[in-house]
């Protein structure tokens, strides 16, 4: 049981990345495409997972933080699927071997924008041009605002089992304040079709921190969220950026936005409710039924995290597709253009469609390696690294170590086991912990990032 009150924590919080990903998607920079060429060819036979970007909305939700076109031209969900097969071809050709994809996730905007028969198109296009693994996790993010019987039942055939459905808050005030109207009824209807289906792993994102929210308006929401019964639950924190993304101006202006002790009173109502639904807290920010697979994953500490967010299964090797993807190797990240023109014209030309990358020098390697396992398990053991990488650990990161007791409620070396251990609060502000260890960060480069509560 937490015992932290949301005024200390709230006193904690600071702005810092995500750490979806390590380095930071803000260090990739214009990259030499040769580089990503060269690293294609030496992938061999590497365990691949496949991410689909699929840009377009219906409607634009005036919080969002995703690469989204709103557009209601359901023509153009048939147009991109179209460049997608060119680009896949392509990459196909680019890579040393034919990689066995263990898992595909498309993710977006909306997947669902596209027609039941654009998504078998891209299903068969993806068949024939990679090996899908026969028990390849099958995963995609719908909004239940559009999702159709007949999607569901297309994705069912098509042997998906993961979904993602938003949601974010169940209460009128705040969906007015976001420009997101979805009733308890359209998810239900969503949720009980799906399992109708055998869809069996669902998962539904809330976030804390909207405007209009109150500690009793979003208990409601959490109420409804424990009587739909998800296999888990992402429970975000609203990133406001309105710099980086000026739309979110709006929701400024639609209501009272939360101030960092209320989002802390936010968070941790939501921890409690959640857990006493019986719940499993999971690394940052997720929350799993006991005995699931994310449940089981985070308890042998074989979580991941990916620019997804945490996944059971690592990939050491995630390719991107569609415009804004990123993909990630042990080595390399890159980033597609985020305009579509852009992305479609390279593809078109017969070009990597890259915007941005960077390759991991071995410092970036270690570092990475640590952060995740303190973003997965809220501890991470330093032998292991050093057998790993080749290196001394406390004389590596004696300056982080040092630095360490500034942050004493959060996070300490334990000399025994040779671990950096947070604590329960640590967990919480375990971005925190993180940023003591990236050297990516400086103080004022820190504001383009998101509060870490
Ligand atoms: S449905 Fe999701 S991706 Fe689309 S605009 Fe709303 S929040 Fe963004």
């Amino acid at each position: 049981m937490l015992v932290i009150s949301s005024r200390d924590l709230a006193r904690q919080a600071v702005r810092g990345p995500r750490y979806t990903s390590y380095p930071p998607a803000t260090e990739l920079r214009p990259i030499d495409p040769s580089t990503i060429d060269a690293e294609l060819v030496t992938l061999g036979d590497a365990a691949v997972a496949l991410y689909i970007h699929i840009p377009f909305c219906r409607s634009l939700c005036w919080y969002c933080g995703c690469n989204v076109i709103p557009t209601r031209d359901a023509s153009r969900g048939d147009r991109y699927v179209d460049v997608l097969a060119l680009e896949m071809t392509q990459l196909a050709a680019r890579l040393g071997a034919r990689p066995v994809i263990r898992e595909l996730a498309l993710g977006g905007g909306s997947p669902n924008f596209l027609a039941p028969g654009s998504l078998r198109t891209l299903i068969t296009m993806i068949e024939a041009t990679f090996d899908l693994a026969p028990d390849a996790r099958r995963s995609i993010e719908l909004d239940p605002r559009t999702t159709t019987a007949a999607q569901l039942a297309e994705l069912a055939t098509l042997g998906f089992t993961s979904l993602s459905i938003g949601v974010q808050d169940f209460a009128l005030a705040v969906q007015d304040a976001i420009h997101r109207h979805q009733s308890r009824t359209q998810t239900a209807w969503l949720i009980a079709e799906a399992r109708r289906h055998g869809l069996a792993d669902l998962n539904l994102d809330i976030v804390y921190g909207l405007p209009c929210q109150t500690p009793t308006s979003f208990a409601a929401t959490l109420d409804t969220v424990v009587e739909l019964q998800p296999d888990r639950i992402a429970l975000f924190g609203y990133a406001h950026l309105p710099d980086k993304l000026p739309h979110q101006r709006l929701v400024e202006k639609a209501g009272h936005m939360p101030d960092g002790e209320e989002r802390a009173t936010l968070l941790l109502a939501a921890i409690e409710r959640l857990t006493a639904a019986g719940y499993v807290h999971i690394g940052l920010d997720h929350f799993a039924r006991p005995g699931s697979a994310m449940a089981r994953a985070a308890s042998e500490q074989r979580l991941a995290r990916t620019f997804q967010g945490y996944v059971e299964h690592r990939a050491d090797t995630v390719l991107g597709l569609g415009v804004s993807a990123i993909s990630t190797t042990p080595r390399v990240f890159w980033q597609h253009h985020v305009e579509v023109e852009a992305w479609e014209s390279a593809v078109r030309a017969g070009a990597l469609p890259v915007a941005r990358g960077i390759v991991l020098d071995l410092d970036d390697q270690i570092r990475r390696a640590l952060i995740e396992r303190l973003m997965c398990d809220g501890r991470v053991e330093l032998g292991p690294l050093e057998e790993q990488f080749a290196f001394a650990a406390c004389t590596y990161f004696e300056a982080e170590l040092a630095r360490l007791p500034e942050i004493q409620q959060l996070a300490t070396y334990d000399v025994a086991h040779h671990s950096i251990e947070t604590t329960p609060e640590g967990r919480l502000l375990v971005r925190n912990v993180c940023m003591a260890f990236d050297r990516y960060l400086q103080p004022l480069g820190a504001q383009r990032f998101s509060a870490t509560i």
